[in-house]
């Protein structure tokens, strides 16, 4: 017996899949153990993002989702995916969700093939922030509610995320921010490392600077709490290199993220 399974069945597949160890990892119900079903939630959220990317690419061509469209064999990874998504079908992809997406993607890569300590809550706003552009990409480029396609048992997952997004990312540590603001909170805990001259340093959180004297529970410069990466560009980041000013001083941490490492 054989089973065909168009792309998105199979999206939908890996999004159930990766809710319900959502579920284990978060319920509290559950033994601390249990918190490690999240590799596997992000896994599979990863799997059905890159299946959704696809779909959307072969309905604009079918070929596209083929690595070399001469030989269609093996399909596109899913970073030339978004490629093709925003260069050829001119899907577009803000960058600060394009930023999140990769950081998702490198963190299944590692999940996937090496030994690995997880923070709870960078998995967690990743998952969150993954969840919610799902949400928005299935609508704005497949037409449909994504919510549509999400089995009942777990619209209270569903209902939680979408909350979470909205409410712990406006209103952030009492502090009135911009808008768009928890957002760059958010995405500055998915990077863990400044790239320096090739090499990763691990960054320097708030409150735990040598220096630190325990004054503020929340940052003067960007308001994340203590304990969290500061918003990039806070000018009281130390740089994790020289212990200097991480926007001033000669390492350049940003220099990084700028350039194309594909
Ligand atoms: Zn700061
Ligand atoms: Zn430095």
């Amino acid at each position: 017996m054989k089973i065909k399974m168009s792309l998105l069945d199979n999206a939908y597949d890996y999004l159930h899949n990766s809710l319900y160890h959502y579920h284990l990892a978060t319920h509290e119900d559950y033994p601390d153990d249990y918190k490690r079903f999240w590799k596997f939630s992000i896994v599979s959220i990863v799997q059905s993002a890159e299946l959704m990317f696809k779909e959307v690419l072969k309905r604009e061509n079918e070929f596209l989702i083929y690595e070399n469209i001469d030989k269609p064999k093996n399909t596109v990874s899913v970073s030339t995916a978004i490629h093709r998504l925003k260069n050829i079908v001119k899907v577009d992809i803000d960058d600060r969700d394009e930023i999140v997406i990769r950081r998702a993607i490198e963190l299944r890569n590692l999940i996937t093939h090496f030994e690995l300590d997880l923070d709870i809550i960078e998995l967690s706003t990743i998952y969150t922030v993954i969840f919610e552009f799902l949400h928005s990409f299935h609508f704005r480029f497949l037409g449909e509610e994504l919510h549509e396609y999400i089995h009942q048992e777990y619209w209270e997952e569903e209902g939680c995320l979408i909350e979470q997004f909205r409410s712990e990312f406006i209103l952030y540590n009492g502090i009135n921010v911009r808008k768009n603001y928890p957002i760059q909170i958010a995405e500055s805990q998915l990077f863990p490392f400044f790239k320096i001259e090739g090499i990763e340093h691990k960054r320097v959180k708030y409150g735990k600077e040598p220096r630190f004297t325990g004054f503020n529970q929340i940052c003067p410069g960007c308001a994340v709490k203590q304990g969290y990466y500061h918003v990039f560009y806070c000018d009281d980041e130390i740089c994790p290199k020289c212990g200097g000013q991480a926007i001033t001083c000669s390492c350049e941490v940003y220099k990084a993220f700028y350039e194309d490492d594909e």
